[in-house]
């Protein structure tokens, strides 16, 4: 699922509230932004379902982020 101009604007809302500085491993500044992804419980009451995330890559060293996806205001 690719992100609609108005997903996408919520990902540039959100990055400018917590901008992204450098990355912790190699301090490249260059990220990229990938479709969002669901992350499975494996323990827990929540079995069977996924937690939203969006990714954030390192374009470097490919350091990912996983941002919960409530958070950026994403259903
Ligand atoms: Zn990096």
């Amino acid at each position: 699922m690719a992100l609609d101009p108005e997903q996408t604007a919520k990902v540039q809302a959100w990055l400018q509230q917590y901008s992204i500085k450098a990355c912790p491993v190699c301090k490249s500044k260059k990220w990229t932004v990938a479709d969002p992804v669901g992350l499975p419980f494996i323990l827990g009451s929540n079995i069977g379902k996924a937690l939203p995330s969006l990714p954030f890559i390192c374009g470097r060293c490919g350091l990912t982020l996983l941002i919960n996806l409530n958070n950026i205001g994403l259903p």
